[in-house]
């Protein structure tokens, strides 16, 4: 599949939900969100049918987030049916951890080996006021067994002013002695996103530099969005995804499909393609492959964060559309 522009499309990000068990400060209001209808939702048979048929279509790689997906029920049921379409080269999901106690055995038995664990400090009291609740020590020890387990591990931390501000280098201190990619990501202006302000990668970078000695710059090796550096005596990668200081629009390989069925060609835009629909009215695999087809020619050439017009951005969570 390739888009006007020339891209490549091989990744599907998919929402399995809009529900979370956290409410971090930069992604959901603290009260919660009005949830979508549960009728609204995707079922799993149908999320396995569209993941069947854009495999079909040169789809590689799926990531499963949310919402928190790990609070969807037997997902790790859906993983297990991913892992029978044979294009699928790499399944992963991107989760907050905080279930990862309880589920960790059976996602690892449905045959899932690759996480991405969201962690924006290692403070208790500072987890608490960012995310509301006191879950740090579950998230902990989800990260503990899922690299015991030979897991491929990848940390996530959005940096934000006034919220996480000294706990960079301690978190990037985490891919010393264990081989795990530590990586930060530009706050974008999405949702709650849009009442703080984020630190950007070259801060983040020059803090760390100041502490752990100067990084070296890994070549590219077609890994998404991210750039990794090496830092000497260190095990693992620090990443940066700079969405706004360095846009990465012109790479872009992914597609997404939100917890409601629609096919999102930016994070950016709010318009995108209706496939619940058609699917529940019966439509056949060809006549959604030909939706799929005509999603991607939509797929615009890049975002426009931090520009004045913003008339078409999406203005639905990080929740609802899967970050
Ligand atoms: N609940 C899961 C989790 O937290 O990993 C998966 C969904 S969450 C929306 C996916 C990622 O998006 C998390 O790493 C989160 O920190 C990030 N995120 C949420 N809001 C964001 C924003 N406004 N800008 C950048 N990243 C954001
Ligand atoms: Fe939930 Fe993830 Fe959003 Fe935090 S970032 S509120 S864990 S969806």
């Amino acid at each position: 599949m390739q888009d006007t522009y020339g891209r490549k499309i091989e990744y599907l990000r998919i929402s399995v939900t809009d529900k979370c068990n956290l409410r971090c400060r930069y992604c959901m209001p603290p009260g919660g969100v009005p949830g979508i209808p549960h009728e609204e939702i995707l079922r799993l048979e149908e999320i396995a049918r569209l993941s069947g048929i854009m495999a079909g279509m040169g789809i590689k790689k799926i990531r499963l987030t949310g919402g928190e997906p790990l609070v969807r029920k037997n997902v790790t049921g859906l993983v297990r049916s991913m892992h029978e379409y044979p294009e699928i080269e790499r399944l992963a999901i991107t989760t907050n951890g905080v279930m990862l106690p309880q589920l960790l055995p059976e996602l690892i038995d449905a045959g899932l080996t690759n996480l991405n664990i969201s962690i924006d400090t290692l403070d208790r009291e500072k987890y608490q006021e960012i995310t509301g609740f006191d879950k740090l020590e579950d998230v902990i020890s989800g990260i503990d067994s899922a690299y015991e387990n030979g897991m491929e591990i990848k940390l996530n931390c959005v940096p934000c002013k006034g919220l996480n501000d000294d706990e960079f280098t301690r978190l990037a201190g985490l891919s010393r002695d264990r081989k795990i990619d530590v990586r930060f990501i530009e706050l974008m202006p999405i949702g709650q996103g849009r009442l703080f302000t984020g630190i950007s990668s070259k801060e983040i970078l020059e803090q760390l530099e100041a502490e752990y000695g100067k990084a070296t710059e890994l070549p590219y090796m077609g890994e998404g969005p991210a750039q990794y550096f090496a830092f000497e005596g260190f095990k693992g990668r620090v990443g940066f995804i700079s969405p706004i200081s360095h846009k990465f629009c012109a790479d872009c390989n992914r597609l997404r499909l939100t917890s409601d069925g629609r096919l999102k060609l930016c994070l950016y835009y709010k318009d995108g393609v209706d496939l619940k629909g058609p699917l529940r009215e019966g439509a056949s695999d060809e006549e959604i492959q030909e939706l799929v087809k005509k999603a991607i020619y939509m797929k615009p050439k890049e975002h426009c964060f931090g520009e004045a017009d913003v008339q078409d951005t999406e203005l639905k969570r990080m929740n609802q559309i899967g970050g």
